[in-house]
């Protein structure tokens, strides 16, 4: 039996073409292919701006970066997300803690968020930036958030890592309730550039801060210069900023890649729905749907509860494994990692995330997969729970 990836990247002949073409063209990088695929995310996301990066990492700093995070200063985000969420704060010197999710949608609870922000407005630690993370695909409930951003002075990053081309209230994600969204486009992501990420923003000053802190702070625009230019030569160095720029490589790969963007989404549906509607006798829980959200299904997460059960997660993944089912855990609580309980964090200090996290297993999800592939998913599950 051939191994089952949990995700895989699609590469087409045209992809193929894009790039070539690129590589014996004048501009391996800094050259039009960048703003081009910025201007496609943009308008994908009903967004005035895009910056791209070399990764969503590199993205998130910059956007922390750009909304003034230092030291002295909180990032909270959603303990239910890849590490980078949280590394961004640490990166600027701020220090970070969590809010637990809701165990109805699996990201930041807006409850929680809410009475932890009225603490914290009493007690003086109220948050500069918050980072709800729209995990799986699906969006966090944005409206919601940015009332209490409005009510208590935070800015929102939006981690939408997983959630290229996702829609919250008819509206895509990235349009313009979050200060600056991040998407990134790694290879198990909805579309890729091999490693690249994104941000965009509707605030024109916000985006210039991005392009500025993505190469080394450096600007040849004379409105933004310290000084008289000394000549058409001239450039200034007026913030210290990095090198996270996408090439032009990677920029035309997106490009190609988005063009199919539409037929994936729907592909994914399709295979979400049927693995719904395959798994519903099992004693499982399968991804949430809710009417206002769409989701990218970036991750089809299920639950399993070991108390209605009898087989745990552990069994389970491993008889996935056994069965060359690439299987794979999102996520690990971040405060579990041992670099931040280093930092004080304790199991049960975000109970809901640790249950979560107790059951969780992501099944293989991918646009190119099979019915037949997922029968053989749906096929291990079924004799696990006999
Ligand atoms: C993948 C991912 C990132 C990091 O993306 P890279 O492009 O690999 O740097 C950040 N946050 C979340 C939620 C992710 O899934």
């Amino acid at each position: 039996m051939s191994f089952i990836p949990y995700s895989r990247q699609e590469i087409t002949q045209s992809d193929i073409a894009a790039v070539e073409e690129v590589l014996s063209s004048d501009f391996l990088t800094q050259g039009p292919m960048v703003p081009k695929f910025e201007s496609a995310i943009a308008a994908l996301h009903d967004a005035q701006h895009a910056v791209a990066f070399s990764n969503a990492t590199a993205a998130l700093h910059i956007a922390c970066l750009a909304l003034g995070v230092g030291a002295g200063d909180m990032v909270w985000t959603s303990p239910i997300s890849f590490v980078a969420s949280a590394n961004c704060g640490l990166y600027c010197g701020a220090e970070v803690d969590f809010v637990d999710i809701d165990p109805k949608t699996r990201n930041m609870s807006v409850g929680y968020l809410s009475e932890k922000l009225e603490k914290a407005s009493q007690d003086g630690g109220l948050p500069k930036v918050v980072i709800p993370v729209d995990f799986s695909g699906l969006p966090c409930d944005m409206a919601k958030i940015r009332a209490l951003s409005d009510r208590y002075g935070f800015a929102i990053v939006e981690d939408a890592s997983h959630a290229v081309g996702a829609e919250y209230n008819g509206q895509p994600v990235g349009s313009g309730l979050a200060h600056i969204t991040v998407f990134s486009f790694h290879p198990v992501k909805i579309v890729t550039t091999g490693e690249g990420g994104a941000c965009v923003t509707n605030d024109p000053d916000l985006a210039a801060k991005l392009a500025l802190l993505r190469s080394h702070g450096i600007t040849r625009d004379s409105s933004m210069m310290r000084g008289e230019p000394h000549g058409s030569w001239y450039y200034e160095q007026i913030a210290l900023g990095f090198n996270y720029r996408l090439t032009d490589i990677q920029a035309a790969l997106g490009i190609s890649q988005l063009a199919r963007l539409t037929a994936q989404h729907e592909r994914r549906e399709l295979l979400a729905r049927r693995y719904d509607a395959l798994l519903e006798r099992l004693p499982l829980r399968t991804p949430p749907r809710f009417s206002d959200r769409k989701s990218s299904h970036h991750l089809y997460v299920i639950e399993i509860d070991e108390a209605q059960s009898r087989v745990n997660r552990e069994q389970a993944f491993e008889a996935l494994r056994a069965a060359n089912i690439g299987v794979n855990v999102h996520y690990i609580p971040i405060h579990l990692q041992p670099y931040y309980r280093e930092m004080g964090f304790r199991p049960g200090d975000f109970p809901i995330s640790e249950k979560f996290y107790a059951g969780a297993i992501t099944l293989p999800l991918f646009p190119a997969m099979t019915f037949a592939q997922q029968d053989r998913v749906v096929d291990v599950l079924s004799r696990i729970f006999v």
